[in-house]
């Protein structure tokens, strides 16, 4: 059995990265979901181990001293980080890792394992990303502002990925997502083993 891959998806808050990743996972078995450790609070129906690690800033403090990420970053007023743990678990049982992470986090991550693939998954337009993040419901008028500032930053660093998604509907996105994964293992080093 090979190892699995490990994945990025990054891209704008409220772009859809959640959604688009929800409905992947639902027709892909061999996946799995990195969860985070976060400070930030839970939004409604978010589940601690679930959807976050949602730690104090205290707790977060510790796991760094103690190494347990393999990257972490600042976003928007609060800490986020990938344990590291269980990414390599997964990808020793010969599960593809997806990551739901910022840049920053994205360039640690790349810097530490090249081999790395990562996927930007952007807005079909400003107009339409202002109004899910406002559609979703979470954040207030002044974070909402602050998650679009930093939108416009990180598209500015897209042209760093392997590949650019534009979530204009969940289905096409999810269709584009699956086929870079399909395509990244069609190359030759993972294919012909068998032959030499
Ligand atoms: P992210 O994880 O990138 O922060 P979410 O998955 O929470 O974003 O999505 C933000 C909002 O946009 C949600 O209300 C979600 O239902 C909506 N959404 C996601 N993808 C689409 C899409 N393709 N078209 C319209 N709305 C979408
Ligand atoms: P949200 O608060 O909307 O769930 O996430 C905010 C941002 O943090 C998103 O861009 C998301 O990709 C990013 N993020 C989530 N988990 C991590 C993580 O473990 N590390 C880093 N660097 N970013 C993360």
């Amino acid at each position: 059995m090979s190892r699995g891959k490990l994945f990025i998806v990054s891209g704008p808050s409220g772009v859809g990265k959640s959604t688009v990743l929800r409905a992947l996972f639902a027709q892909n078995s061999n996946l799995y979901f990195s969860v985070s450790a976060t400070t930030r609070d839970p939004r409604p129906g978010e589940e601690d181990g679930v959807h976050y690690h949602f730690l104090s800033m205290d707790t977060f403090r510790e796991w760094i001293a103690k190494d347990e990420f393999l990257e972490y970053a600042e976003f928007v007023g609060n800490a986020y980080g990938t344990p590291r743990k269980y990414v390599d678990e997964a990808l020793d049982a010969g599960k593809d890792v997806i990551l739901d992470i910022e840049v920053q986090g994205a360039e640690q991550v790349c810097a530490k394992r090249p081999e790395t693939v990562t996927v930007f998954i952007a807005p079909p337009s400003w107009e339409e990303l202002e109004r899910r993040l406002t559609a979703r419901g979470t954040d207030t008028a002044e974070k909402i502002q602050k998650r679009l500032q930093r939108a416009k930053e990180e598209v500015l660093k897209a042209n760093n990925y392997d590949y650019f998604v534009v979530n204009d509907t969940v289905e096409n996105a999810v269709q584009e997502l699956s086929a870079i994964m399909i395509a990244e293992h069609c190359r030759p080093d993972e294919k012909m083993t068998h032959l030499v």
